[in-house]
């Protein structure tokens, strides 16, 4: 979604404000969030003395899937973000914020790669999600009880002898 920022940037608007909404249902983002709800974005625009301000406000709920437990759960992603447009970076062949020659602002692309440096590599559903137990594959948090009928094949190795000896 291109804005064309012409009249920011040659100072007739000292200061703008804009609110968006983008959908990224189908972006591909993150493999493990999915933001089905519309991603809202703002942004505040201020000339300053050649230079012009940007602050970006991003807010997005996400589906995503955790990554010890696999469980879904829901996670709000709530930040901003500042740059600082100068004259020079207009004509950069790949500025850090998707600004081109003629004036225009990719806000869809500026937000899409915001957020995508913002959602972690790993997500978890909490900090102290114990994950998935390796012998029936549900949640530890369940308390399937596996782990206590399990018996260390060390102490196998054990009651075998104490086995052998008795005969
Ligand atoms: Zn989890
Ligand atoms: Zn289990």
């Amino acid at each position: 979604m291109l804005v064309n920022l012409s009249k920011v940037f040659q100072g007739e608007e000292k200061d703008k404000q804009l609110a968006l909404e983008f959908d990224f249902s189908n972006e591909d983002i993150s493999c493990d969030a999915t933001f089905s709800q519309p991603v809202k974005a703002e942004l505040n625009l201020r000339k300053g003395n050649g230079e012009t301000f940007i602050k970006l406000n991003v807010k997005a709920t996400a589906v995503c899937s955790c990554a010890r437990c696999l469980k879904l759960f829901s996670r709000e992603f709530n930040f901003s973000q500042d740059f600082v447009i100068t004259p020079d970076i207009l004509t950069q062949p790949d500025p850090e914020i998707p600004v081109s020659s003629d004036n225009t602002l990719d806000v869809k692309q500026l937000v899409y790669q915001e957020l995508s440096l913002e959602i972690p590599n790993a997500l978890v559903c909490s900090e102290d999600c114990q994950g998935l137990c390796q012998y029936c594959g549900r949640p530890k948090e369940e308390n399937c009880g596996c782990e206590d009928k399990q018996i260390d094949p060390r102490l196998l190795v054990l009651k075998q002898l104490l086995q052998d000896d008795d005969n």
